[in-house]
């Protein structure tokens, strides 16, 4: 046990958050962040580290990331301040950035900084989208709750090979 203690303290004092975007390293600057790989065009904002791992896992996102630290929410106190979105702002000038990805969730409270966002972007020249809702991948319409059923009805797309 004193060994696993030792290496889990160890372990953590050697990991920061990443200088850019709060992702955890070792290093000042993540590996993400460093990678000459990355579209550097796209940000993705995303709530915490768990959600951007999330996204790692489907290898279906090449930009970057940015971790606001959590979501505005009147209960819990978290007003605009206590989130890094001065560095979001930084970081899209910095790197010209031409899209914005807001992966926050559908809780009313990662829908009310989505659209805080959206709106503080509004000026920018920025595409800023948000991930879509709606039917799961493998889900029956009938075990559905109306409010799904409904934004997955408004977000529907087009069958590729329609006119
Ligand atoms: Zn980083």
């Amino acid at each position: 046990m004193l060994d696993l203690a030792r290496a889990l303290e160890q372990t953590a004092s050697i990991i920061n958050p990443c200088v850019k975007c709060h992702n955890l390293t070792s290093e000042a600057v993540c590996d993400i962040c460093q990678n000459p790989d990355r579209d550097r065009l796209s940000i993705c904002v995303v709530r915490d580290v768990s959600d951007l791992w999330a996204l790692e896992r489907t290898r279906a996102y090449r930009g970057l990331y940015h971790i606001l630290g959590g979501v505005l929410s009147a209960i819990d106190g978290i007003g605009p301040d206590q989130l890094d979105l001065a560095g979001l702002k930084a970081r899209i000038d910095e790197y010209g950035c031409t899209e914005v990805i807001l992966a926050l969730g559908a809780t009313v409270d990662g829908q009310a900084t989505s659209h805080y966002i959206t709106e503080m972007l509004k000026d920018r020249g920025v595409s800023v989208s948000r991930l879509a809702q709606g039917v799961p991948v493998g889900g029956e319409l009938d075990y559905m709750d109306d409010g799904t059923l409904i934004t997955a009805l408004r977000a529907r797309g087009k069958m590729a090979g329609s006119s």
